[in-house]
């Protein structure tokens, strides 16, 4: 199906379909016309009714009229070449051309669609005969047969039979649009993503495509829908040889997912980009699978740095892994708060960003947990800010410890934090949210060595999304920071669950 789309390729298809289905008509049925009978049967009918007219005059002897008759009938009718009444069987009594030249039939009574001869008669005798040449009827050769009504007529219907189904096939396909099984909502989801997300059947054939891929791509959204994954524009590049197999088509075989596949493609502008591609199966209830996800990040600007690092470095004599390591050094230090090591705001948010396209694929639930610590600014104001600092850092380091590697803990604000868990249940967020506030408030105030007996605590708020529909991850942090705020209104130092617009507390 490369390069040109499907609707093309049914249109053509029911095309031939249809012409087909005439054809054997016409084979079983005879239903088109003969155009050589019609003809023939024409220009006989015109030689009978001139010899009932002629045989008349003939009898009377006027010569002169019968001749001026051939003669207006020559001049209207260009197909007749010439004619002629002979009597008997000797010479012509009346012609009308050179009849000599055009008149190719032996003596007889036989006519053909050019030749055509009726007899004269005279009472119940015969007098003559009638004989008129026309010019051939049917023109010889391919230039003949295509001029032929037939011809045309299976022509126009091939050619107004594809305009025709490629409108119909065109709405048909729109109503059945295989994407319009994706909620709305989801599809607005990954359109806000950066990066290319692909759903595909287990046939590697597109059934949605976010805003993101296809502008990489350089096609629209709707016109990806159809296509084959594996038959977009990959190519091999230094970094990336074409896979045996594409890891979409491994993942649907295997059940597995892939991580950072590398990926060279030829983007719509032709310049070479790399893609890391990961993707993941997509099962049913019962286990089979569906499809895969495939989500696409382009590199190429990050790679072509790392190049251009490492040959400035090259004449320094710095080794790869030197580079390797300092970027990890860099990428650590991007992406992470100083003070704590949790991801900073820009980080955690990208980090959520893969959690809820998780938790769409794998229809699991996200929980967001959201931890403030209490009177925080007394610990600035009665011990300094360097002892705020240590609280900060010893109370982040308190809900990492309880939380999995999967987790993604963010500094949201100064002395807040923010958690967001995939896959939990209501129990258990309640049960990780419990657990952190009894760690806080047990170890944290312990672990701050220059204070002996700091007392530190935090109250949180807890949200869980629902298993039917995406995660809006906006909505999620409202409901817990409404969470959150009920519990500091109800004494601190305790968690509280967002209940739809009932907020009731879950343990102090
Ligand atoms: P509440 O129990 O209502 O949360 O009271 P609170 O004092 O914890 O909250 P408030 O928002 O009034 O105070 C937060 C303080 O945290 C104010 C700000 O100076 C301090 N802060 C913010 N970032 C940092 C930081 O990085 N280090 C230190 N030491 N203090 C910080
Ligand atoms: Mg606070
Ligand atoms: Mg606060």
């Amino acid at each position: 199906m490369r390069g040109r789309s499907p609707l093309v390729w049914l249109s053509l298809g029911l095309v031939s379909v249809t012409v087909s289905l005439v054809l054997l008509s016409n084979a079983l049925f005879h239903v088109a016309p003969d155009e050589a009978q019609q003809m023939y049967q024409y220009r006989k009918a015109l030689a009978e009714s001139l010899a009932g007219q002629f045989s008349r005059l003939a009898q009377d002897g006027n010569l002169a009229a019968i001749t001026e008759a051939m003669r207006v009938l020559a001049e209207r009718d260009a197909t007749i070449q010439s004619v002629a009444l002979r009597q008997g069987m000797r010479e012509f009594v009346a012609q009308v051309g050179d009849h000599r030249r055009y008149w190719l039939l032996p003596p007889g009574d036989g006519s053909t669609l050019d030749q055509i001869r009726v007899p004269i008669l005279k009472g119940p005798d015969r007098w003559g005969t009638l004989e008129l040449a026309f010019r051939p009827a049917v023109v010889g050769g391919v230039g003949g047969w295509l001029r032929s009504a037939w011809v045309q007529f299976l022509g126009a219907l091939a050619g107004l039979g594809f305009v025709g189904y490629w409108i119909f096939m065109r709405r048909t396909l729109r109503q059945l649009d295989p994407s319009a099984v994706v909620p709305q909502r989801v599809r607005a989801a990954l359109d806000v993503l950066t990066e290319g997300i692909v759903l595909i059947d287990p046939s590697d054939v597109i059934v949605l495509a976010n805003r993101s891929f296809a502008a990489r791509v350089g096609l629209d959204a709707q016109s990806l829908l159809g296509r084959d994954l594996c038959g977009l524009a990959w190519i091999a590049t230094r970094h990336a040889p074409l896979p045996e197999r594409f890891p979409w088509t491994a993942s649907i075989a295997d059940r597995q997912i892939r991580v950072s596949v590398a990926l060279g493609f030829r983007a719509s502008d032709q310049t070479e980009r790399l893609l890391l591609c990961n993707c993941s199966p997509i099962r049913d209830d019962r286990g089979m699978v569906r499809g895969a996800l495939a989500s696409f990040s382009d590199v190429t600007e990050l790679e072509q740095a790392n190049e251009q690092l490492l040959e400035a470095l090259k004449d320094l004599n710095v080794s790869k892994q030197d580079v390797l390591r300092k970027n990890e050094e860099l990428h650590w230090l991007a992406t992470r708060d100083p003070l704590t090591g949790c991801f900073n705001r820009r980080a955690f948010f990208e980090q959520v960003e893969t959690l809820v396209a998780r938790s769409v694929e794998r229809r699991a639930t996200l929980g967001v947990v959201m931890v403030d610590i209490d009177h925080f600014k007394l610990f600035n104001d009665r011990h300094g800010h360097a002892v705020g600092d240590q609280v900060l850092t010893a109370v982040a380091k308190t809900i990492q410890s309880v939380l999995r590697q999967e987790d993604v803990l963010g500094r949201y604000g100064g002395e807040e934090f923010c958690v967001v868990l995939n896959d939990v249940t209501a129990a258990l967020l309640n049960e990780i949210a419990e657990r952190i506030r009894r760690r806080i408030e047990n170890e944290s105030g312990a672990s701050v060595r220059s204070i002996k007996g700091l007392s530190v605590t935090a109250s949180l708020g807890v949200t869980l999304s629902l298993v039917e529909s995406a995660p809006d991850i906006q909505t999620l942090l409202g409901e817990a920071d409404q969470a959150l705020y009920e519990a500091k209104g109800s004494g601190r130092n305790r968690v509280c669950v967002f209940r739809s617009k009932d907020v009731s507390s879950a343990a102090a």
